[in-house]
C-alpha cells in the first residue's frame, strides 16, 4: 500500500451525515489516517460545499433530511468533476433495493451501519488510490494528446491535427450552414534561405513564422497548423471570405515585419510569404477536399503573380 508523501497536500474527506454522533466519529478516525475532514449534515449542503472545495472523496449517509443521500449522488454526478469523485455510501440501510438504488445512482461503493472501521478505512484508503491513478491516467492522456497533435519544432497543430480539425469543422460548418475558410500559407524562396543560412537557421525561421501565423488566428474555433515543409494552414470555422482575406492579409504583413533576413529571396530582402484562401459554406455532398484544393490554387496563383501577396478562390455561396 502506497503511503503518502510528506510534501503532498493530504487527501480531503467530505463527510455526510445528518447524525451528529457518527459525524463526529468518522472525523476522528479519517484524521486518524491524516487525512482533511469537511462536515455538513444534508445532501444540498454537500453539494454546495463539493463545488467550492472540491474533496477527494465523499462519505454519504443515505437517509437524511432536506436530500436524501440517494438523490444527492445522484446530483453529484452532474456536477463538474463530480462522476469522477469516489463516493462510497455509509448507511444502515441493507436491503437489496437500497444497495441497488446507491450503485445506480453512482456510488462508488457501499457500506453498511454499524461501521466496521478496520474496513472503512482499507476502503477509503483504496478508493483514494484509484482516484489518483485516474487522475494521474487522465493527466498523461492530455499530456500524449499535445504530443501526437502538435509539430514537434514550432509547437502549433501538425498535419495530423489539421486533418482531424478540417474533417470536423466540414462537417459542423455543413450542419449549421455555415462558411468555412481556409488560408494556405508557403514562404517564398525557402530552399534558398536553406541554402544561404543553413537548415538550423531555416528551422529557426519556420518557427518565427509558425509564431506569427498563429498568433494572428486569435479566434476559439480559429487553427493554425504546420500543413507540411513550409506550409502553413488556417482554419477558419464561421467566417466568410472577406474576414479569411483580411486576416491571411495580416499574416502576410505579419511575417513580413519580423524582417528575417533573406538574401536568396529574388523579390524581398526579408522572408515573405505567398497565401492562398478559399472560403465555401460546406455542404454534405462535397468532399472536404473541394476546399483545399481551391485554397492551393489561389496559392499557386499567388506565387506565378510575384509572390509576397494574398489571392482568395470564391467557391459557391
Ligand atoms: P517557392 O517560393 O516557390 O515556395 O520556393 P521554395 O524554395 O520555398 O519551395 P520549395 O518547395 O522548392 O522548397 C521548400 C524548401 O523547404 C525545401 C526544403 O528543404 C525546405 N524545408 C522543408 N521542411 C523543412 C524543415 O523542417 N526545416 C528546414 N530548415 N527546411 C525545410
Ligand atoms: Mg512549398
Ligand atoms: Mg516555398
Amino acid at each position: 500500500m502506497k503511503t503518502l508523501s510528506p510534501t503532498q497536500e493530504p487527501p480531503v474527506i467530505l463527510i455526510v451525515d445528518d447524525d451528529k454522533i457518527t459525524r463526529l466519529l468518522l472525523r476522528r478516525a479519517m484524521e486518524k489516517e491524516g487525512y482533511k475532514v469537511l462536515e455538513v449534515s444534508n445532501g444540498e449542503e454537500c453539494l454546495a460545499i463539493y463545488q467550492s472545495q472540491k474533496p477527494h472523496i465523499v462519505l454519504l449517509d443515505a437517509m437524511m433530511p432536506v436530500m436524501d443521500g440517494f438523490t444527492c449522488c445522484k446530483q453529484l454526478q452532474t456536477l463538474p468533476g463530480g462522476d469522477r469523485t469516489p463516493v462510497l455510501i455509509i448507511t444502515a440501510l441493507d436491503d437489496k433495493e437500497s444497495v441497488d438504488l446507491a450503485f445506480e445512482v453512482g456510488a462508488t461503493d457501499y457500506i453498511t451501519k454499524p461501521i466496521h472501521w478496520p474496513v472503512l478505512r482499507q476502503r477509503v484508503r483504496r478508493l483514494l488510490e484509484q482516484s489518483q491513478l485516474y487522475q494521474q491516467l487522465e493527466a498523461a492522456n492530455q499530456e500524449l494528446q499535445r504530443l501526437v497533435s502538435s509539430d514537434g519544432l514550432t509547437k502549433i497543430a501538425n498535419r495530423r491535427r489539421f486533418d482531424e480539425y478540417f474533417d470536423l469543422e466540414w462537417r459542423r460548418m455543413a450542419r449549421e450552414a455555415l462558411p468555412l475558410s481556409l488560408i494556405l500559407c508557403d514562404i517564398d524562396f525557402f530552399k534558398a534561405y536553406n541554402d544561404t543560412y543553413g537548415h538550423i537557421a531555416g528551422d529557426g525561421c519556420l518557427q518565427q513564422v509558425a509564431n506569427a501565423i498563429s498568433s494572428n488566428a486569435k479566434r476559439p474555433g480559429d487553427l493554425a497548423a504546420r500543413y507540411g515543409g513550409e506550409e502553413f494552414a488556417v482554419i477558419l470555422p464561421n467566417t466568410q471570405a472577406n474576414g479569411a482575406l483580411y486576416l491571411a492579409e495580416k499574416i502576410r504583413e505579419s511575417v513580413k515585419k519580423l524582417e528575417v533576413a533573406h538574401a536568396g529571396s529574388q523579390i524581398c530582402q526579408y522572408v515573405t510569404l505567398s497565401l492562398g484562401v478559399a472560403s465555401m459554406v460546406p455542404q454534405h455532398n462535397t468532399s472536404a477536399a473541394t476546399l483545399i484544393a481551391a485554397a492551393d490554387k489561389a496559392l499557386y496563383q499567388a506565387k506565378e503573380e510575384g509572390r509576397d501577396r494574398v489571392v482568395l478562390k470564391l467557391l459557391n455561396s
